[in-house]
This record gives structure tokens, C-alpha cells and sequence, in this order.
């Protein structure tokens, strides 16, 4: 078991922008949902982790290694599938992961093979191997992107944002192989996309203008939201209206109409009726702005 103490982190950018403000969360294996807004600091936070950049101040440990000052420690134990893992050669699958794990240093090429096809069977490409990757849809670059983030049995994984532009069949292959990979190491799964966490995560984080804004499971988080949950069918025309009366926290369209959610410690009138929390009521409650009127 490993753990990862990341302790009071910030980094505020030349421009003024403070991405990390004393940025703390603790974590063990298992598949780690850091959940936020575009801009909220999740990159910032991963590159961070991933020795790509320094922060200002705090300290982050990996068990006994400390990131911020042994970034070659970390990176020995490191897999990485950074937000654009996009420029791909025009080289096969099987060229690509050789490559790779000469450069993760798997220099003996017997070993080298067995590796390159262990992780093609692994990803479930062992078929396309001789294809070229740059062809490859958006959900299986994605899967050689893990082939490469787990040469070397890192302790720590960290994927920034992997599930933007993937179709649903993609998607879903995806979690499967996350889910998959991540039975004895720490994942940490940034997205700014709520179905991911649901789906993959049994510990996260929400993340907002820098800092953490919530940090624990998924369903304490709904429950602690349980009875106050208010659920109506309005009109477009109505939306702006009921975005000044109530406080509300999500607004989903169902077959062209708007089903909004409202958080209130009584039942409000007209026609209100109480639903069980969900996901996307805890981030849009945590990070205070309603998406009622986006
Ligand atoms: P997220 O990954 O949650 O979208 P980021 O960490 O990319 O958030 O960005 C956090 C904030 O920092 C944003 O306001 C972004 O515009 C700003 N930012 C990110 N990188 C830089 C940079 N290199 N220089 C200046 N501002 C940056």
C-alpha cells in the first residue's frame, strides 16, 4: 500500500493566477477522482505531481520520496498520460511501445518484447500492432497512452482529462482498463467530466479556482445533500426567473426541457418534488456556480 501527502501546495503563475492555493489531500491505491471546472488548477496540480513544473510552496510525498526535491526518485515510479498525449508518429503500435521502453530504460530486448506484448494484450491492441497509431480513433490512443503510463510497474498513475472526445463505447473501454490497472496502484483520474468520478472513483476531490473544495467519497458527499434536493420541470423561459428565487444547483435538459435542481432546507411550493442527490448536484453545490443559464 502506498501514499501519497500532498500538503498545503500553491502556485500562483507570472500572470497573477493562483491555480494552487494550500492544496492538501492524502491518498492511498485505488482510483482517485479530482473533479473540476475548466480552470480550476487539476493540471497545475498534476504536472506538479508529475515533476513537470515547481510549485511555490507545500511539499507533496510518495511514501518516502519526496517529489518536490527527488523529481528522479518520483519519476522511476511514475506513469504518466499527460491532457495531450496527441502527437503520434506515423510508426506501428508495437514501434511506438518498443520505443518507449527503451526510454524507460527496458534496455534487454528479450524482456523488452515479452513487455511491448504484454501490454498490446493489455490494452486489448495486440490485433492493430503492425497498425499505424496515427490512424488510431481517439479511445484507442488513449489505450496505448496507458500501455505507456504502466511500463515500469509505477506505484503512482496519473491521467489528466483522458476521456475528452471519446464516443460512449470508448469511453466505457477506457474505464474498464483504468478500472483494470489500478487494483494495486494509486490512479489519480482528473476530469472535469462528473460521470467519470461516478463511474471509476471511490475516493476524490473537487477542485475550484484553486483550491480543494471538498475530499472524501462520492457518497458521503450525496448524502450529506440528501433531503435537500428539489427537483422541477420548467421552461427555457422560466430558467432565469428560478435561477434569482432558488439556489439552483443543476440544470440537465431531458428531451428538450429544462429539469432543474434546487438545494433548499425546506420544500419549496409550486410543484417541487424531492429527488435523491446526485453527483452533479454535490460539484455544481461545492463549486457554488449553478450552470443554470450556461
Ligand atoms: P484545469 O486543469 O483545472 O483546467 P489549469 O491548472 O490548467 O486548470 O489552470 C488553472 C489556472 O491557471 C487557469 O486560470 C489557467 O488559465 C491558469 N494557467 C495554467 N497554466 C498557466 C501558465 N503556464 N501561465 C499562466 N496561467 C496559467
Amino acid at each position: 500500500m502506498s501514499t501519497l501527502k500532498i500538503t498545503n501546495l500553491s502556485k500562483t503563475y507570472a500572470n497573477g493566477v493562483k491555480a494552487l492555493v494550500n492544496v492538501s489531500i492524502e491518498l492511498e491505491n485505488g482510483m482517485f477522482g479530482l473533479l473540476g471546472p475548466n480552470g480550476a488548477g487539476k493540471s497545475s496540480l498534476m504536472r506538479t505531481l508529475a515533476t513537470l513544473q515547481e510549485a511555490d510552496s507545500g511539499s507533496a510525498t510518495l511514501d518516502d520520496i519526496d517529489i518536490i526535491n527527488q523529481p528522479t526518485e518520483l519519476r522511476k515510479v511514475l506513469g504518466y498520460l499527460p491532457q495531450e498525449f496527441g502527437v503520434y508518429p506515423r510508426i506501428t503500435a508495437e514501434q511506438l511501445l518498443t520505443h518507449l521502453a527503451i526510454l524507460k530504460g527496458v534496455v534487454h530486448s528479450k524482456e523488452r518484447k515479452e513487455l511491448v506484448k504484454y501490454l498490446l494484450d493489455k490494452v486489448n491492441l495486440y490485433d492493430k500492432r503492425n497498425k499505424n497509431v496515427k490512424g488510431f480513433s481517439g479511445g484507442m490512443k488513449q489505450r496505448i497512452g496507458i500501455a505507456q503510463a504502466i511500463i515500469g510497474n509505477p506505484k503512482l498513475i496519473i491521467v489528466d482529462e483522458p476521456t475528452a472526445g471519446l464516443d460512449p463505447g470508448e469511453r466505457n473501454r477506457f474505464y474498464n482498463l483504468l478500472a483494470d490497472v489500478s487494483s494495486d496502484v494509486i490512479v489519480i483520474l482528473s476530469t472535469h467530466i462528473v460521470d467519470d468520478v461516478r463511474e471509476l472513483c471511490t475516493k476524490m476531490a473537487i477542485m475550484n479556482l484553486g483550491e480543494v473544495v471538498y475530499h472524501g467519497e462520492p457518497q458521503s458527499a450525496m448524502d450529506d445533500l440528501k433531503g435537500k434536493v428539489y427537483q422541477k420541470i420548467v421552461t427555457r423561459e422560466e430558467l432565469k426567473q428560478y435561477a434569482e428565487e432558488y439556489k439552483v444547483i443543476s440544470n440537465k435538459m431531458v428531451a428538450g426541457q429544462p429539469h432543474i435542481h434546487v438545494y433548499s432546507d425546506h420544500h419549496p411550493e409550486n410543484g417541487f418534488e424531492q429527488v435523491p442527490p446526485n453527483l452533479e448536484d454535490v460539484f455544481f453545490s461545492k463549486i457554488n456556480t449553478s450552470n443554470v443559464l450556461v
